[in-house]
C-alpha cells in the first residue's frame, strides 16, 4: 500500500524538509489514498495531467510543477498552482509573471540549476542565472517570487559524485542568498527523490520530490 510506504518515508524526513509525494503517471485513486494518509503536496511533470488532477481532486492540495515548462502552457496552470521548480529562462518567467498578472496573484518559482555530468537534464548555469537576475527585465518582474532553487543530481550509483552535486547546489543557494534574495522565503533547496533524498537531506535539502519510493514503479 502506498500509505505504508508514505508513513515509512515520513520517518526519515525531519520536519524541515517537505515531502512532494510525485504523482505523475498515477491515477486519481491512488493520489486520494495518500491524501487521505494527510499528504497535501503533490508534484506533476505534465501541465495537462497536472490540469486534469488538479480539478478532479480535493482543492486543498498544493500543486507542484516539476518538470520543464513550456511557455505556451503557463496560462493553463497560472490560476493554482502553487509551486514551479523548473525555471530555466528569463522568457519562461516573463511569462509566469504575466499570466499570474492576470490572476491577481504572485507565483513562487524556483530556479532550476544544472548540476548533473548529464547533458540531457535542463537548468541555469551559474552565469546565465547571474545574468538574469542582474537584468532590468528581471527586476521589473512584480508577480513573480524566486523562493529558492532546484536540481537534478547525475543519475549513477557513485554516491560521492551525487553528494558533490547536491554539495554545488547548496553552494549556489548560499551565494544567491547572500547576494540577491535576502527575502525569508527565498528558503527552499528542491532537490532529492526516491534513490538519493536520504544524501541530499544530509546535504542541506528542504524539498524532496519522491515518487516511485511511495507509489511503486511507474
Ligand atoms: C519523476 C520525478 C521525480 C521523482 O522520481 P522518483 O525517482 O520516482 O522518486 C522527482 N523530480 C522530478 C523532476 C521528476 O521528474
Amino acid at each position: 500500500m502506498s500509505k505504508d510506504r508514505l508513513d515509512v518515508i515520513r520517518k526519515t524526513i525531519p520536519p524541515h524538509v517537505e515531502l512532494i509525494a510525485v504523482s505523475k503517471t498515477k491515477s486519481n485513486a491512488e493520489i486520494l489514498e495518500i491524501y487521505n494518509a494527510g499528504q497535501r503536496h503533490f508534484g506533476e511533470n505534465k501541465v495537462q495531467e497536472m490540469v486534469d488532477k488538479y480539478e478532479a481532486l480535493p482543492k486543498d492540495i498544493h500543486w507542484h510543477l516539476i518538470g520543464h515548462l513550456q511557455t505556451n502552457k503557463v496560462k493553463y496552470i497560472a490560476e493554482f498552482v502553487h509551486l514551479i521548480h523548473a525555471i530555466d529562462s528569463l522568457k519562461l518567467l516573463a511569462e509566469i509573471n504575466k499570466q499570474a498578472q492576470k490572476h491577481e496573484r504572485v507565483i513562487p518559482c524556483l530556479l532550476q540549476f544544472h548540476i548533473a555530468k548529464e547533458d540531457t537534464k535542463f537548468g541555469l548555469s551559474w552565469s546565465e542565472a547571474k545574468e538574469m537576475l542582474d537584468s532590468e527585465d528581471f527586476k521589473n518582474l512584480k508577480h513573480i517570487r524566486i523562493d529558492g532553487i532546484m536540481g537534478m543530481a547525475t543519475f549513477t550509483n557513485d554516491l560521492d559524485q551525487v553528494r558533490s552535486e547536491f554539495k554545488s547546489l547548496k553552494n549556489y543557494f548560499d551565494r544567491l542568498k547572500t547576494a540577491y534574495f535576502t527575502h525569508p522565503s527565498f528558503n527552499t533547496i528542491s532537490m532529492g527523490m526516491s534513490g538519493d533524498y536520504q544524501l541530499a537531506i544530509e546535504e542541506g535539502s528542504t524539498m524532496v520530490r519522491v515518487g516511485s519510493s511511495i507509489f511503486g514503479n511507474r
